[in-house]
């Protein structure tokens, strides 16, 4: 096991999907770079969609742009924010994506004369792969994420890959999987353990390691029980057991000294230990003393993994603060429909934040949200469709414009102070077609978001299609709105702020997406900190 090249960890899934393999993967990162060691993280996701931006967030969650303006799985927010990374779109691997791949090769005569075939072409296009992003990131480690659960059918290719890497590079394989807590007595059962590792057997892979979900860690005589029958090391069955708080999975896995054992196993050590800072930061989080509610609108409330990142961005800055945040999500077709009156869904609020979105559905009771908060100095924050709803607002309330409008949501309005991209008009395809990934903002001298960036530029990840249409620009301005941060050019609207207002503050761009633990967005701690001292509407 002693080759110069990159080594391997893989991580598969059993009994049932969303277990947790990429928080495991994004703690186990965690550790073996608090260890010294250069990883890269990859995610395999078996579905035909070239990439997530296609996919509805409420049957897959949040839809993660990249600073290169990839759409990829959520996954990769979590591997960002714990290993402090930035990723490209090499490390979202789907079968849509690796099937083009072979298919353009094809096409192009790369394997004239042959038959082209599942195996050996795609599965040898995916070691290829895995090799390439190892050299092309220098890692020492790489971690893979299978996505979905052994016995799938889709997944199958994915795991014959892994299989035949392990043939010729030092590859360390760990099996997640369930065991659930059953009766009267709270009876920890193996056999869906069991199950899953037979299964992924079949395939031809023995794991090296078990991570075992559960609401608690496991009793002995289980871990013991596991061992037996899975074939694995009774030091290799981990426990990995219900948390509140994300962050503290690192220092679960530290004390069973996972990482050690992986490293050891692939006849490494560890090069030092520096995992005290993480330690501090968990410990910060906990802290209950300052507690603040904070409204968040949205369509897909349902599924709060929706808004994945933004619940992380608001964790960092209680990590940071000291303080403690409890979401109060408002499903805004509520108010529109006139179920709930705003001044109602708001009134115990410390601040409101209205995230992206798309579509009409909700849009009319965002803007009746944001009126609310402007009117009554609620602190506020708006993203994206939060930003373009501001301004819709703004025209309506102050600049005599009734019927403003997105052409989104309306595409009849006489007022289209929201409209579409110039670049977007000549597009018809959906998938990618966005104005995406990482982008720079000139930001205004002593606006607030200078402040807050402490810069004077600012740059932030980007995926939209409309703009602030540029006719209604300085009617905006002449009444008030500050465009606080626009594109190098004076043409894109980037940030808004209104300066008679405590806090309310907006921007066409996603800073959640790049807020991490340790450097907390600072968009976001500029809003929590102002939730947190909001002088009392009766001072204002
Ligand atoms: N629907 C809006 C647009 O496409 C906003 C997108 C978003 O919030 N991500 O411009």
């Amino acid at each position: 096991m002693q080759k110069k090249e990159a080594k391997f960890v893989v991580v598969t899934g059993g009994v049932l999907s969303g277990l947790g393999k990429g928080l495991f993967i994004s703690s186990l990162g965690k550790l073996l770079q608090s260890k010294g060691y250069k990883t890269i993280p990859i995610k395999i996701d078996p579905y035909i969609n070239i990439d997530a931006g296609t996919m509805n967030p409420t049957e897959h969650g949040e839809v993660f742009v990249l600073d290169d303006g990839s759409e990829v799985d959520m996954d990769l927010g979590n591997y960002e924010r714990f290993l402090d990374l930035t990723l490209t779109s090499d490390s979202n691997i789907t079968t849509g994506k690796i099937y083009r791949k072979v298919i353009e090769k094809e096409r192009r005569g790369d394997y004239l004369g042959k038959t082209v075939q599942l195996i050996p072409h795609i599965s040898e296009e995916l070691q290829q792969q895995f090799k390439d992003i190892a050299e092309k990131n220098y890692a020492e480690i790489v971690l893979i994420e299978i996505g979905g659960t052994v016995g799938d059918i889709e997944n199958q290719i994915f795991l014959e890959s892994v299989r035949e890497l392990s043939l010729d590079r030092d590859v360390f394989f760990v099996h997640c999987t369930l065991v659930p807590v059953i009766g009267v007595v709270g009876e920890q059962k193996t056999k869906p353990a069991q199950q899953s590792v037979k299964m992924l057997r079949e395939m031809g892979i023995v794991p090296d390691m078990i991570f075992c979900r559960s609401e608690r860690y496991l009793d002995d005589k289980i871990a013991e029980k596991i061992s037996r029958f899975c074939g694995v090391d009774k030091e290799c069955i981990i426990s990995g057991p219900d948390l509140k708080n994300i962050y503290e999975i690192p220092l679960v896995l530290e004390k069973q000294q996972v990482a050690e054992k992986i490293l050891s196993k692939l006849g490494m050590y560890p090069k030092m230990d520096n995992l005290e800072y993480w330690k501090e930061f968990v410990e910060k989080m906990g802290d209950t003393n300052k507690k603040i509610k904070i409204a968040v609108t949205g369509k897909y409330t349902s599924l709060k993994d929706a808004y994945a990142s933004i619940q992380e961005a608001f964790n960092h800055c209680c990590g940071n603060l000291g303080c403690s945040i409890e979401i109060k999500w408002i499903e805004t077709t509520d108010i529109e429909e006139g179920k709930i009156k705003p001044e109602e869904a708001l009134k115990d609020v410390d601040g409101i934040l209205v995230p992206g979105g798309f579509g009409s559905r909700g849009a009319e009771g965002k803007i009746e949200c944001i009126k609310y908060a402007r009117e009554n100095n609620l602190p506020f924050l708006g993203l994206c469709f939060g930003f373009q709803l501001a301004v819709v607002e703004y025209a309506r309330s102050l600049c005599s414009l009734n019927m403003a409008n997105s052409t989104e949501i309306d595409p009849e309005t006489n007022h289209p102070v929201i409209d579409i991209l110039q670049e977007q008009k000549e597009i018809y395809n959906k998938g990618g077609t966005m104005r995406l990934g990482r982008y720079v903002a000139k930001l205004k001298p002593d606006s607030i978001v200078q402040s807050l960036y402490g810069t004077d530029v600012a740059f932030e990840r980007h995926r939209h299609r409309y703009e602030v249409n540029s006719n209604y620009i300085s009617l905006l301005e002449e009444n008030g709105i500050i465009f606080s941060g626009k594109s190098p050019d004076g043409k894109l609207m980037e940030f808004l702020e209104l300066p008679n207002n405590y806090f309310f503050v907006a921007t066409q761009a996603h800073p959640e997406f790049t807020s991490r633990p340790l450097k907390p967005s600072p968009l976001f701690l500029g809003f929590v900190k102002a939730c947190l001292s909001r002088p009392s509407p009766k001072n204002f």
